[in-house]
């Protein structure tokens, strides 16, 4: 499956920004009936700590199962679900999946591990955002320990949104910088939000050993995150001399093809079992 993503079965959906009425309108429809047929489903991604080796957290990542043209990654969709206000209900949908899974987990006997929810801009928005994931949580008896919300800069850096960010940080819900430092923002917010981690884009990562503004950047943020006891975690790790830098730097979890690729739960649950 991993291979039938990168090749032809989303060329219809390749370039989401060039896409004209009629294109976008196909797409929002066959999106309205993903969510009622269910063809929506996540696949994890281990974050390992680099110090123990072992696997602290899980990133959830949606996947559309398209009955014609198969797997669909979300980078083919998510702008649109975002534009036509799908994305609320398809958000929600990946909450409950991700809870679900957690619950049955534990039920198996598999020690709690937090999972990692990417939530939009339009999700964020929602007045009663909190309360929404409060009642799924609640539905699988899980803790806003257990799971950890991430949003991107620009989200955290809106004024309106800095409310909603407290109060779910408030209710114990971890949240952490998706992308960090590839948007237009203020290193001030680090100071002003309610945030516990960062997330170093893999477009710096791949330049480690091959361009040295990239590594410099790297070391200014672990820097940082450091003196605000801010955890971090680098995306995008493929190839042992990006990972023995991070290490050497201090970096404290790791996510990446160098050990993982996402995969559907059933894998997950055997790599979860192996660790106990
Ligand atoms: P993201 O949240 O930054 O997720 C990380 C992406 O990097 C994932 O792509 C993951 O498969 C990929 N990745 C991880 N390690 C490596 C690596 O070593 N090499 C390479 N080349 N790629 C790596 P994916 O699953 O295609 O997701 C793309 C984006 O779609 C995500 O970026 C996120 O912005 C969005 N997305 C995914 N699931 C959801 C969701 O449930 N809700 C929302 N709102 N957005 C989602
Ligand atoms: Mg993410
Ligand atoms: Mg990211
Ligand atoms: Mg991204």
């Amino acid at each position: 499956r991993a291979k039938e993503e990168g090749k032809n079965q989303y060329r219809f959906y390749d370039n989401t920004f060039n896409l004209d009425a009629q294109e976008t309108m196909d797409i929002k429809n066959s999106l309205l009936r993903a969510i009622e047929q269910d063809e929506f489903f996540v696949y994890y991604q281990p974050q390992i700590e680099v110090n123990t080796g072992k696997i602290v957290g899980l990133e959830a990542l949606i996947r559309w199962y398209h009955p014609k043209r198969g797997l669909i990654p979300p980078n083919s969709f998510i702008q649109i679900a975002e534009d036509t206000g799908l994305i609320v209900p398809i958000g929600e949908r990946v909450l409950q999946i991700v809870c679900a899974q957690s619950k049955a987990w534990r039920q198996a006997g598999i020690s709690p591990i937090r999972i990692a929810v990417n939530l939009s801009v339009r999700q964020f928005s929602q007045q009663d955002l909190a309360r929404r994931i409060r009642r799924i949580l609640d539905d699988n008896q899980l803790e806003p320990h257990d799971i950890e919300l991430e949003i991107t800069e620009n989200m955290a850096m809106k004024d309106d949104m800095q409310a909603s960010l407290q109060e779910l940080k408030d209710m114990g819900f971890t949240i952490s910088i998706d992308d960090f430092g590839t948007q237009y923002s203020s290193l001030g917010y680090l100071k002003r939000l309610p945030i516990h981690k960062i997330k170093i884009d893999r477009s710096f990562v791949i330049g480690i050993s091959r361009d040295r503004k990239d590594e410099a950047i790297i070391m200014a943020m672990l820097n940082i995150a450091d003196r605000l006891n801010l955890t971090v975690i680098a995306e995008g790790v493929e190839t042992a001399e990006q990972l023995t830098f991070l290490q050497d730097n201090n970096c404290h979890e790791i996510q990446g093809f160098i050990f993982y690729k996402p995969l559907p739960a059933d894998q997950i649950e055997t790599l979860l079992i192996q660790q106990e």
